[in-house]
């Protein structure tokens, strides 16, 4: 029978530079994990695609995948849900490929829960400071919303114990390498004959 896949889940504050590492990860063409786009209420951002950055769903819409048990996790983020389709993460671990979830910590602890042999990584940045600015830079909140993310990034760093790995994003290249050896070393630790 084949092995089932890894489910990988990468957390961290918001503006560490999840989102970046993540598409720097599937930029690269030998990849070899799946993305699971996760759903959301919020409303996308300049540039963002429908089904490919996200799947965009009204409120109702959400409750409604709630209540029908088509996620394996979710949670309301700075006024917005967020949620993993549990389906597509099922089917492509059958499948035996490793499935990557990048999502925030009240989610990635419900998939520990369901997942307890998941892979958990926790990015952090170099320092808070570097993580106001990076959160101002961006450019694309406002100040209110900015505010808030920067006392839920201060609440999130405390979660960083339930975590197997902590990766600085010093540089978005050395974060990716990083996470990539931690995936093939644990696909090494959990082979067995
Ligand atoms: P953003 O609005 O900046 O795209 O995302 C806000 C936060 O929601 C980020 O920390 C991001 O990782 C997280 N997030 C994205 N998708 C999901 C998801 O499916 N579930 C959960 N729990 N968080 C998510």
């Amino acid at each position: 029978m084949k092995e089932k896949g890894l489910l990988i889940v990468l957390s961290g504050p918001s503006g560490v530079g999840k989102g970046t590492v993540r598409k720097e990860i599937f930029s690269q063409p030998d990849t070899a994990f799946e993305y699971s786009i996760s759903m959301t209420t919020r409303k996308p951002r300049q540039g963002e695609v429908d089904g490919v950055d996200y799947f965009f769903k009204s409120r109702e819409e959400f409750e409604t995948l709630i209540e029908q048990d088509k996620l394996l996790e979710y949670a309301e983020f700075v006024g917005n849900y967020y949620g993993t389709p549990v389906d597509y993460v099922k089917q492509t671990l059958n499948e035996g490929k490793d499935v990557f979830l990048e999502i925030e910590v009240q989610g990635a602890k419900q998939v520990r829960e369901k997942f307890p042999d998941g892979l958990f990584i926790f990015l952090v940045p170099p320092s808070l400071s570097e993580l106001k600015n990076r959160i101002v830079t961006r450019g694309t909140e406002t100040e209110d919303i900015i505010n808030n993310r920067l006392s839920a990034a201060k609440e999130e760093i405390e979660m960083m114990k339930l975590y197997d790995y902590v990766v600085e994003n010093d540089q978005v290249e050395n974060a990716c390498d990083r996470i990539n050896a931690i995936v093939v070393a644990e696909h090494c630790r959990r082979t067995r004959v």
